[in-house]
């Protein structure tokens, strides 16, 4: 097994997998909204960067040591996040309300038709989310 990350090669951001009966599918994550193409999943080459795992936006630069921990909707997080410049930053310096509000607003940028019941449980979700990552975090930001 190759322990490549899979990505699109029309937009290379990461894919997430799904299993169904056809084996795995590929598909764009979520949070990065419609993005006007079909998945074409390739192997990431080398030198590859992801984009952060918390705006999902800008491409990460920096690294943050997490243990693996369950969040919210029994999602697992596996163990180091990735981040870009802006909000490696806004962890350095603890402001985490301040990243809650940037991830916030990427992502209703990128989900146009939000309800505002929608936008106020992303909201605790991202606040439980953040709450849970800092209970696991295990050292400083490393550049990638
Ligand atoms: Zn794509
Ligand atoms: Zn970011």
């Amino acid at each position: 097994m190759s322990n490549r990350p899979i990505i699109c090669s029309i937009c290379l951001k990461a894919l997430d997998s799904k299993l169904d009966e056809d084996g795995v599918t590929y598909i764009h994550g979520e949070q990065h909204g419609d993005l006007g193409h079909e998945p074409d999943p390739i192997e990431a080459p080398a030198d590859w960067r992801g984009a952060c795992d918390f705006c999902s936006t800008d491409q990460a630069v920096w690294e943050l040591p997490a243990k693996t921990f369950t969040a919210i909707n029994n999602h697992i997080s596996a163990e180091n996040w990735a981040a870009c410049n802006t909000c490696a930053a806004l962890i350095e310096k603890n402001q985490w309300n301040a990243l809650v509000r940037r991830v916030k607003a990427q992502y209703i940028e990128k989900h146009p038709g939000l309800f505002p019941t929608d936008i106020a449980a992303l909201e605790t979700q991202l606040k439980t989310l953040y709450r849970d990552l800092r209970k696991n975090i295990t050292g400083g930001m490393t550049p990638l």
